[in-house]
């Protein structure tokens, strides 16, 4: 039987002398809410942990959360509470959080103290946030906790910014949403990439495709790889010829069109990212394209080809100019 683990963390920081590039933010405090696989509250969790980093609590931060340092100081400290966390939590469970950051700061925290890493690879859970804005909004807008709790008319009993009471609203929310589909929204916390090109993410969405590469030396390394470069249809997953090549107007977004026999028109979205050791890795998105989609495609890309053309006159002046001096010396 699965779970639903909904969390929140609330964390401190450093001051800009006193910051740990290791742990920038200090988790202080874990609150959790476990749902059923019905989406019945069933058990709830919460722990403060006690400082090792920063034992002054950071001005901005003692505005948000109303958490003392006397309180924390009598904490248990964050390996203890983090094995007590995951012990509650169980074995088949699925986090959820309201935005991407909780996840980060949990898995930077546990690196931080040598503790086993959650998976060894991208991260299936629910941003509770995200699927709010999904099924209320626009699915890219982003509301505060608050601003949804208002929303659903849920009663404000308790403070927010403190970790239990926010994961028992973002619960709340997740009840009340009742949407049965949840799950087919959730997101992947990439702290830990695919080691391997065999445990690359190929998921497939209700209207997208997502794939999220290994970790590469180069972009060049990276634009080279096969699976990244190619272009398959979301729908089927069959290679598709390509309208046009991968192009790109900043060199850190690529795009692509195309069309499959049986599903249409698709663009692809290829984002170069940087991992924090200066490496890099590729995510791609597959989805359909209306016409004025691929004709806006059509425009960036020869947008692109200018722009190639100029750099590439730029550079011939320059070598020319070089190798005109050369001549003069002789
Ligand atoms: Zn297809």
């Amino acid at each position: 039987m699965k779970n639903y683990i909904v969390m929140d963390l609330e964390w401190n920081q450093g001051s800009p002398l006193t910051e740990n590039p290791n742990i920038p933010f200090e988790i202080v405090e874990i609150g959790a809410v476990k749902l059923d696989e019905n989406k019945n509250i069933v058990d709830t969790f919460d722990s403060y942990v006690r400082p090792q980093v920063y034992h002054k609590m950071n001005v901005m931060t003692q505005k948000v959360i109303h958490l003392d340092m006397e309180d924390l100081e009598k904490a248990e400290i964050f390996p203890i509470v983090m094995r007590k966390f995951l012990a509650w939590c169980g074995e088949d469970y699925i986090f959820c959080t309201w935005g991407n950051l909780d996840l980060v700061e949990l898995q930077t925290n546990m690196r931080y103290y040598g503790l086993d890493p959650l998976s060894d690879g991208p991260l299936k859970y629910l941003d509770i946030q995200k699927l709010f804005s999904i099924v209320y909004s626009d699915g890219r807008s982003r509301r505060a906790l608050e601003t949804a709790v208002d929303f659903m008319h849920i009663e404000k009993n308790d403070m927010f910014h403190q970790a239990d009471s926010d994961a028992y609203y973002t619960a709340l929310i997740m009840q009340q949403m009742n949407r049965p589909d949840v799950e087919s929204f959730y997101s992947l916390d990439v702290f830990h990439l695919p080691k391997d090109a065999e445990h690359e993410v190929h998921a497939k969405f209700d209207t997208y495709s997502k794939y999220i590469s290994r970790e590469f030396e180069t972009k060049a390394d990276a634009m080279k790889d096969a699976e990244v470069y190619v272009f398959r249809c979301f729908e089927c997953g069959k290679k598709i010829k390509k309208q046009m090549q991968w192009f790109s107007l900043n060199s850190k977004n690529y795009y692509c069109a195309g069309k499959c026999e049986e599903h249409g028109a698709m663009r692809g979205k290829l984002r170069v990212k940087k991992t924090e050791n200066g490496k890099v890795y590729i995510v791609k998105t597959v989805r359909s394209a209306t016409k004025e989609d691929i004709d806006e495609l059509v425009k960036k890309e020869r947008k692109s080809k200018v722009q190639a053309a100029k750099l590439a006159a730029m550079e011939q002046r320059m070598r020319r100019n070089r190798s005109g001096r050369k001549k003069k010396l002789f």
